[in-house]
This record gives structure tokens, C-alpha cells and sequence, in this order.
């Protein structure tokens, strides 16, 4: 047999005396270190529903379900755990101050079903009322207008947010707007094809 090294033997005796390099878990609970990235999760109260997480999660482990029926439409955003890959782009892209999505520390995330691997957030959406195409998430509308500030008055479906916003209106009106579409119709919750439209089809009459 060969004889042991010096330096196998001093380390040998230093290990006898010193505390173990591997935590105790689960006996412990272990303290992930400061920079660490787990589970991201979303914040209901700051996300706007725009998505572009989703958009820029190269796992797609952010999935977008838009329900769109009369009784009202909703996004729904989920993020899959089981498919993330933790590497902070949902984060790092965030268009709500970084702060719609976040990487959090939680790291022990095993589950026996599916269901339980994932969690969401809902969002109102608003809908054309003229062909009942998607416009876009109301939240991620509002987040528009206080980029753009007063330019906002002149577009239509921001005017009838700003409304709601500055109590002018009750809440948004989501009348169904009959074809073919008028001058006015601008000012109501159409989409861009729809507003073009309304302006064309009164130009037409005019000439
Ligand atoms: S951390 Fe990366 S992989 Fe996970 S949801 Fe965010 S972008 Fe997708
Ligand atoms: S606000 Fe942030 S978290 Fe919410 S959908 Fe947009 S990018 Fe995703």
C-alpha cells in the first residue's frame, strides 16, 4: 500500500477539525446566496398584460391565452416552472419597470402534478367593437397614455380610457358599433382597421 502524502495528511487533520462545506438541508433550511435566480413570479399589481415576457422567454415557459366572448375577454398569463430555465430575461425585459415578473429564491419547486407547477395572472382586455378584433390588454392601454401623456386625447380608444380615468364616464362604453362605420365611430373602441374605415367610408359618401 502507499504511504499517504504530506498534503492528503494535513488535510485530512484540517477536516477533522473544521465545519462541514455542505449544508445540512433538508435538516436546514438552506439561504440561497444574494444573486440567486428561482422561481420568477408575477406581480398582479404591476404587471400591464403586454406579454413581451413571453416574447422574449426563450424556453416559452410563459404562455398567453387570450379568451375573447361577449360576456368579456380576458388574458391570462401562466408561467410553467417545469419548463424555465431560470435565466432572467422575463425580468430583465419586463416593460412595467422590471417589476411586472421578478426572480424570486425559491428553489424548491418539485411537484407530483402539472397543475400545481404553474401560477397566473388575469388581465382585462379590450376588444374592436366594430369586427371584435383584440386592441390589447386594458391595463397595458392605461400604461400607453401615461407614456404618451395628452397625445393620448387624440386617439380614440385611449380618449374613452382617459374618460373612465378622469370620471368623465362611468366606465368604458363597449356599445357594439353597426357596419357601415360612421365619422363618429372614431372616437369609440375600434381597432386601427376599423378606425381607417370609419373615416374612409365617410370621405366616400362626401365625394
Ligand atoms: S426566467 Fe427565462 S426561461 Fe424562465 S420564464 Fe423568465 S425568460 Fe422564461
Ligand atoms: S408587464 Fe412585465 S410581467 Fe406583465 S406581461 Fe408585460 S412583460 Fe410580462
Amino acid at each position: 500500500m502507499r504511504k499517504p502524502k504530506i498534503r492528503e495528511l494535513k488535510e485530512a487533520i484540517i477536516s477533522l477539525v473544521s465545519r462541514p462545506y455542505t449544508a445540512k438541508f433538508p435538516a436546514e433550511a438552506h439561504v440561497p446566496f444574494e444573486r440567486f435566480r428561482g422561481k420568477p413570479q408575477f406581480n398582479p399589481e404591476k404587471c400591464v398584460g403586454c406579454g413581451a415576457c413571453a416574447i422574449v422567454c426563450p424556453a416559452e415557459a410563459i404562455k398567453v391565452e387570450d379568451i375573447i366572448n361577449k360576456e368579456g375577454s380576458k388574458r391570462i398569463l401562466t408561467h410553467y416552472s417545469g419548463i424555465c430555465i431560470f435565466c432572467g430575461q422575463c425580468e430583465a425585459n419586463c416593460i412595467a419597470d422590471k417589476s411586472g415578473i421578478k426572480l424570486t429564491k425559491e428553489f424548491d419547486i418539485a411537484y407530483f402534478k402539472q397543475e400545481e407547477d404553474c401560477h397566473c395572472v388575469e388581465h382585462e382586455l379590450l376588444v374592436c367593437s366594430g369586427c371584435g378584433k383584440l386592441i390589447g390588454a386594458k391595463k397595458h392601454l392605461i400604461w400607453t397614455i401615461k407614456k404618451i401623456g395628452h397625445l393620448s386625447f387624440a386617439q380614440g380608444t385611449l380618449l374613452n380610457i382617459n374618460q373612465e380615468i378622469l370620471e368623465v364616464k362611468s366606465e368604458i362604453d363597449r356599445k357594439e358599433v353597426k357596419k357601415p362605420l360612421n365619422r363618429t365611430d372614431f372616437f369609440k373602441i375600434v381597432c386601427p382597421q376599423c378606425r381607417r374605415e370609419s373615416l374612409l367610408i365617410d370621405e366616400s359618401i362626401k365625394s
